[in-house]
């Protein structure tokens, strides 16, 4: 029997009226297994943003540091989450999505002391009941993936062999097909992407040394991008705008007392500057995304006594308790959590909150006095703010989630950089803003003025002209399989594959972004302006390494002297044209986006700078725009991280010599000198973050951006730039002749 467990309509109608005539009492019965299942994983996959959840978690159990969200319909027609974890066993594949199988957990005890997100095995099991579950997976040292479907719990057929990248990415098809009550629901509600979006955002400012993307089928942008940081103020800011984190108050308790309660909470909460419609609550307990209703309460009714006028807050909270202090398990969804000793735990934060509120309070008055000019804010104070109606401040406004995240490519702060940090020191804040008023004035007044310089149109037309139709195509069109060296791409396009040289590619994509955007950039902002004559002569002492010259360093910084001069004479120029910044003092203060969501290796700083007084021909208009555009392409493009890739020859560079004395240098090193054991880890986790940074950059912004805007030069079709290794035609020939 196959009626649809949620339309009682489709039931025999005999069944359910009874007859008053022969009553006799109804015939209990087994419903049938497949229903069974299919009712409880509708109650684990409740929509598609709880299919979402449980797949980020699976992610963030794997340890990645990568993950991607892709949508389709809303999450009906496709859910798929990519992320760059360390994979799924072939022998695992088989039981993968039975019900109750998992790696998390294998006897009662371990309940209480999980410490990982899922737990129950039910998850992956669910969505093969409500939908069509495809797994791609590949385990480290491997040299291909698998590929595996699913329905109803079990594999449909052996893992097929194929080509994958680092990680797992699970794709969920046409979710609740068997359910069409449910499907009808959904379809007709707004869809459930926001939710997705706002999901996302909220993992994203929790797990911040993770990169999380999230993007609509077909979207050219993705609609949440969080770069890993170690600030979580800077994902706030990039995540859900500037004019949330600057009204944000950072906030900490614990308690270590077992006898009442022990727990650590941190966490961020807006102040009285923060007014919103409706309260956002991000709460992880343990590393969980979860809600407990009576802390929340608690904390509305704060905000209402102590701030009725922003009595709506913005609440990011990680509570730390111990395992066994905590039940996760009330709520089939494991949303819903009860703690033990709640009452106190929640007083506790009530209090904390309150006097911090209270404390602010004191120094409100000028705060409100600040008027914020910046073209971005996503709130506006409410405009009866002035008069003492208390609570009827309703009249402000909150942005919607998706309006949050970056999105706006004129809004400078309201993006996330790993370097970036907007300093917090109101002069400066104050300036920059000033700043970049000035700029969207200029842009707003005349808006095409300088671009329509001649010889930035004339540099432009010569990329037009250039252009090689055929590579053009296959940029438009190719897909990206995966890093084949530190330097080449693997692409398919059509029936061949394709070796890029994502250095080569960048450099002119970069290239010719900054002709296009010229005069109209938005700003980085260094979190330490770099002084130019150091950048130049740390550029100088590099070289000389790589040459082994040994010029002395007088005449080096003699060098870098009038290399600066030189720069600060030309600094309107460059700021006015190129975004770039250099203040009264010398220092290198603001960097040009060049492209969305991208900051360059900040290691190239001082290589820049000297290109800039060595490379640049300041004499004649063209060549000089041309030749600052090529050094700042040659920057920002992806060369290969500075330090070496520690998955490749280049372990050796972190492994310690033990015996090893400075002025014996490398030259003594040999085999038997390296202790394995002795490694340099935090050279080596910053190689490692570097390596992944990049190419996760490749994949998630280099060419999605080259999709869209790269004419690649003609040049291009014979320098090495692309190689065709192989069509897939003649080896599938030659496979099936074998
Ligand atoms: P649970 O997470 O509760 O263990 P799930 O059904 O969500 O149950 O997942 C089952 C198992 O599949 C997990 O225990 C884990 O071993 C594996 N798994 C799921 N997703 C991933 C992933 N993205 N990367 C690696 N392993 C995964
Ligand atoms: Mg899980």
């Amino acid at each position: 029997m196959d009626f649809d467990i949620e339309n009682p309509d489709q039931m025999d109608v005999e069944e359910l009226v009874p007859n008053p005539i022969h009553r006799e009492p109804p015939r209990i019965h087994r419903l049938d297994e497949a229903v069974v299942n299919r009712i409880a994983a509708g109650e684990v996959i409740q929509r598609p943003v709880s299919a979402v959840k449980e797949l980020l978690e699976n992610s963030i159990d794997a340890d990645s540091s990568s993950i991607s969200v892709l949508v389709k319909d809303g999450g009906l027609k496709l859910i798929q989450v990519s992320d760059d974890g360390h994979g799924i066993r072939y022998e695992d594949l088989s039981i993968l999505c039975e019900r109750h199988t998992t790696s998390k957990l294998s006897k009662f005890e371990d309940l209480l002391s999980i410490k990982s997100m899922g737990f129950r095995g039910e998850a992956l099991a669910s969505m093969t009941y409500v939908g069509h579950v495809t797994v791609t997976t590949i385990t480290k040292g491997q040299l291909h993936g698998y590929r595996a479907t699913y329905k109803d719990g079990v594999m449909e057929h052996e893992p097929k062999a194929c080509a994958a990248v680092k990680g797992t990415q699970i794709m969920i098809e046409n979710l609740f097909y068997n359910m069409s009550a449910r499907r009808k629901t959904l379809q007709n509600s707004a869809d459930d992407y926001p939710k997705i979006v706002d999901l996302i955002c909220r993992f994203a400012i929790h797990h911040i040394s993770v990169n999380f993307s999230c993007r609509k089928h077909g979207a050219a942008r993705a609609d949440v991008h969080s770069v890993a940081t170690t600030s979580r103020l800077d994902t706030i800011r990039s995540v859900y705008g500037v004019s949330v984190a600057q009204n944000l108050m950072e906030i900490e308790v614990s308690e270590d007392d077992p006898s009442s309660s022990i727990f650590e909470m941190d966490g961020f909460i807006s102040n009285s500057n923060y007014i919103a419609k409706k309260i956002t609550m991000v709460l992880f307990i343990n590393d969980r995304l979860v809600e407990c209703g009576a802390l929340k309460r608690a904390i509305e009714i704060v905000y209402a006594a102590t701030l009725p006028k922003a009595s709506k807050p913005f609440i990011y909270m990680s509570i730390k308790l111990p395992p066994e202090h905590i039940d996760v398990n009330v709520h089939p969804t494991k949303r819903e959590v009860s703690l033990l000793n709640q009452e106190v735990i929640v007083e506790k934060i009530q209090s904390a909150i309150e006097s911090k509120l209270r404390n602010s309070n004191e120094s409100r008055t000028f705060q409100e006095q600040r008027v914020d000019p910046s073209p971005s804010v996503s709130i506006s104070m409410s405009k009866g703010s002035s008069s003492h109606s208390s609570s009827s401040g309703s009249k402000s406004q909150k942005v919607p989630v998706q309006k949050m995240v970056r999105t706006d490519s004129q809004d400078p702060a309201g993006r996330l950089h790993g370097y970036l940090q907007v300093k917090p020191s109101s002069q400066l804040q104050g300036s920059s803003r000033l700043a970049s008023i000035r700029s969207a004035i200029r842009q707003r007044r005349n808006p095409r003025e300088t671009a329509d310089l001649t010889s930035i149109q004339e540099l432009i037309r010569e990329i037009d002209s250039s252009c090689h139709s055929e590579l053009l195509d296959i940029v438009r069109n190719c897909s990206y399989i995966g890093m084949a060296d530190d330097v080449f791409a693997l692409l398919q396009h059509n029936t061949h594959l394709y070796l890029a040289n994502v250095v080569n590619l960048s450099k002119e994509l970069m290239y010719q972004q900054v002709l296009r955007r010229f005069a109209h950039f938005s700003a980085i902002q260094l979190s330490d302006p770099a002084p130019l004559p150091e950048l130049i002569m740390l550029a100088l002492k590099e070289e000389e390494l790589n040459t082994e010259g040994d010029e002395n360093n007088d005449l080096k910084e003699k060098i870098a002297e009038m290399n600066t001069e030189m720069i600060k004479q030309k600094a309107e120029m460059l700021e006015e044209y190129f975004g770039i910044h250099i203040d009264p003092n010398g220092n290198l203060s603001r960097l040009p986006i060049v492209l969305d969501q991208y900051t360059p290796d900040m290691d190239r700083v001082p290589e820049f700078v000297l290109c800039l007084g060595n490379d640049v021909n300041w004499d004649d208009e063209k060549i000089c725009f041309q030749t600052i555009a090529a050094a700042i392409g040659n920057f920002y493009a992806l060369h290969p991280p500075l330090l070496p890739n520690p998955s490749g020859d280049g372990m050796q560079f972190y492994q310690r010599v033990p015996s090893r004395t400075p002025e014996e240098g490398d030259a003594s090193k040999s085999a038997d000198d390296v202790n394995k054991d002795e490694v340099e880890h935090e050279l080596l986790l910053e190689a490692e973050n570097a390596w992944a940074q990049r190419e996760w950059s490749i994949q998630h912004v280099l060419f999605p951006s080259m999709r869209l805007f790269l004419k690649p030069p003609t040049s291009m079709a014979a320098n090495g730039t692309f190689v065709k290794v192989a069509s897939l035609e003649k080896l599938y020939k030659i496979f099936e002749r074998c």
